[in-house]
C-alpha cells in the first residue's frame, strides 16, 4: 500500500444521518447543520489537494491522509503525511474563507470576514505539535534520522494570508495550495540524501498504519436520544413516507418509487446513530420488515459479517460499512 486515501469523515456521515432521521423541526437541527457545513468545508479543503498529491505520488512518495495516531496517550490527527527515505512532510490543510491573520505571539489564527473577527486554533502550532509527536512515535522504533518538515496549506484560493503587525510568518511555512508543488520541489532539492533504508521506510509505513485508529462519533454530543430517531427505510426520491418491503424490493406508497437497495442507507444510518452491532430483531424493527427470516435473508444477501449464533447473532454493521466507505 502506497497510499491511504481520504474518505468522507465519519462525523460528516453522522451529521448527514442525523439530518435525515431527526424530525425537521428538532431543536438541534440548526447546530447539526452548522457543524456539517464546517466539517464539509474541511473535507473539501483536503479534497482540493488531490491533483497535486497525484503528481507527488507518481514520483514514488507514500501518502497517508486522515491519520489519527497516538503516542504516549496523546492523540494527534494529521491531514496529509508524505514520506520517503529522505524526508517526511506533514501538511496541515485549512479551508477558511476571508482574511487570515497569523498571530505568532499569542499563537492564534484570526479570521476576518464581513468585518467580523473570529479565532481559530493556530495551524502552525498544530503542525509543530504533530511533527513533535510523529518524531516521538518514530523514536519508539529507533528511527531518529528522518527529517520531519511541515507546511500549512491554505486550500481556498481567495483567502488572504497576513501576519500580525508584530511578527512575520515564514512564507515557505504557510502557503497557498497552488504553491505546493513548487515548494515540494524545493524540499526535494534540499533533502536529496537518503536518511533511512527502504526496509526502514517500510517499517515506518507499517507502524503508522498499525497505530492509526478510527473514532466513531456519537450522537450523544448533540444530546439526541434513540427514540428521537425516525425509523424505517426512507424513500430517496421523495423522503415523505417510509418505504414498504415487497418480496424483493422496497416500494414508496407516496411517489411509487421502487428500489432493491434502499435498506442499505437505512442500515448505515442505524449503524451510526443507534447500534453498530445489532441483532436481527432490532434491524427488523428499524427497517419495518415483517419477519425475522426475511431480515436474515436480506442481511445474508449483503454478506454482512456477524458473530454469535442463532438468536444471539450480532451483525457487525460497522465493520461492513467501514470497508465500503474506505
Ligand atoms: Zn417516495
Amino acid at each position: 500500500m502506497t497510499r491511504k486515501r481520504l474518505t468522507i469523515p465519519l462525523n460528516v456521515r453522522l451529521n448527514q444521518a442525523l439530518l435525515r432521521r431527526l424530525p425537521p423541526n428538532h431543536e438541534k437541527i440548526p447546530i447539526i447543520r452548522e457543524d456539517l457545513m464546517k466539517r464539509n468545508a474541511g473535507y473539501r479543503g483536503e479534497k482540493a489537494l488531490d491533483a497535486q498529491l497525484r503528481v507527488i505520488e507518481a514520483k514514488g512518495y507514500t501518502i497517508f491522509q486522515g491519520l489519527r495516531l497516538e503516542v504516549d496517550q496523546q492523540v494527534f490527527q494529521i491531514d496529509t503525511l508524505i514520506i520517503s527515505c529522505r524526508f517526511a512532510l506533514i501538511l496541515e490543510v485549512k479551508n477558511i474563507a476571508g482574511t487570515l491573520i497569523f498571530d505568532q505571539r499569542f499563537k492564534q489564527l484570526i479570521r476576518v470576514l464581513d468585518n467580523k473577527e473570529e479565532g481559530f486554533l493556530d495551524p502552525i502550532s498544530q503542525a509543530q505539535r504533530h511533527k513533535f509527536l510523529l518524531e516521538e512515535l518514530l523514536k519508539k522504533i529507533k528511527l531518529f534520522n528522518v527529517p520531519i518538515l511541515f507546511k500549512v496549506v491554505i486550500s481556498n484560493p481567495s483567502t488572504i494570508i497576513k501576519s500580525a503587525s508584530y511578527n512575520v510568518i515564514d512564507p515557505s511555512i504557510v502557503i497557498h495550495l497552488n504553491q505546493l508543488l513548487i515548494n515540494f520541489h524545493k524540499i526535494e532539492n534540499s533533502y536529496s540524501e537518503e536518511k533511512i533504508t527502504k526496509k526502514e521506510l517500510n517499517k515506518i509505513k507499517k507502524v503508522i498504519l498499525k497505530n492509526h485508529s478510527i473514532i466513531i462519533p456519537n450522537k450523544s454530543i448533540y444530546k439526541v436520544e434513540d427514540d428521537e430517531i425516525r425509523s424505517g427505510v426512507l424513500c430517496e426520491k421523495c423522503s415523505v413516507k417510509k418505504m414498504i418491503r415487497r418480496k424483493t424490493y422496497w416500494y414508496c406508497p407516496s411517489c411509487m418509487h421502487k428500489s432493491a437497495s434502499s435498506h442499505i442507507s437505512a442500515l448505515s444510518d442505524y449503524c451510526l446513530l443507534i447500534n453498530p452491532n445489532p441483532r436481527n430483531e432490532a434491524i427488523k424493527d428499524f427497517l419495518n420488515i415483517k419477519s425475522s427470516k426475511s431480515t436474515r435473508l436480506l442481511l445474508q444477501s449483503m454478506n454482512i459479517p456477524h458473530e454469535g449464533d442463532k438468536r444471539w447473532r450480532r451483525y457487525l454493521l460497522l465493520d461492513y460499512f467501514i470497508k465500503i466507505w474506505d
